[in-house]
């Protein structure tokens, strides 16, 4: 963990004045950075029979991949609209000023998957509950949620569903 955090950048005022952004680059960048996010993710679900990890755009699609590829699992996009190209449905949810809306392939889970959602920043968790309504509609046995940060004052777990279990890597 030591290691994870050391490589985790803090960048001030970014992309808006006041925020602190967890720059995970200079984490992904070292290889063996790599080597441990993609160990220490798919450790916590070895026995859990994973068969779909999604990932969210555009930084969950590195974490994402890497824990599809330990588990022997594929791998599925959640994208901002317009970028995928064959039929999706969509979820819209409410961000600090509008809402903002995320897609998925219609075929891309079914009732048979076992799925790991994951992000790379836990922050107020209004992403992750529209990925999770989105997939959750799509009926599969079961759903995990997963980050490799957890920004614990910003309390976005109370914005995940109660039955959800949640595990992320690293809390600041
Ligand atoms: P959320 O507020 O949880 O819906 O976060 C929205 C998206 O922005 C997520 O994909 C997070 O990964 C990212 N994000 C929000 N705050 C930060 C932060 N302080 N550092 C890095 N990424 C962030």
């Amino acid at each position: 963990m030591e290691y994870l955090k050391k490589h985790i950048r803090d960048v001030y005022d970014f992309p808006k004045k006041g925020i602190v952004f967890k720059d995970l680059t200079t984490l992904f960048k070292e290889p063996r950075g790599l080597h441990i996010i993609g160990w220490d993710l798919s450790q916590l679900y070895r026995d859990k029979g994973i068969t779909k990890v999604v990932g969210i755009e555009s930084r969950g699609f590195i974490g994402g991949s890497i824990l599809a590829f330990e588990l022997g699992a594929g791998f599925v996009p959640v994208r901002k609209p317009g970028k995928l190209p064959a039929d999706t449905i969509k979820m819209s949810y409410d961000k600090e000023y509008g809402t903002d809306t995320i897609e998925i392939h219609r075929d891309a889970i079914t009732e048979d998957d076992i799925v790991v959602i994951h992000d790379d920043v836990l922050a107020t968790g209004g992403t992750m509950a529209a990925a999770y309504d989105l997939v959750k509609s799509m009926k599969p046995k079961k759903i995990y949620i997963n980050f490799i940060i957890e920004l614990t004052a910003l309390n976005g777990r109370a914005a995940l569903p109660a039955d959800a279990e949640v595990t992320s890597l690293i809390s600041f």
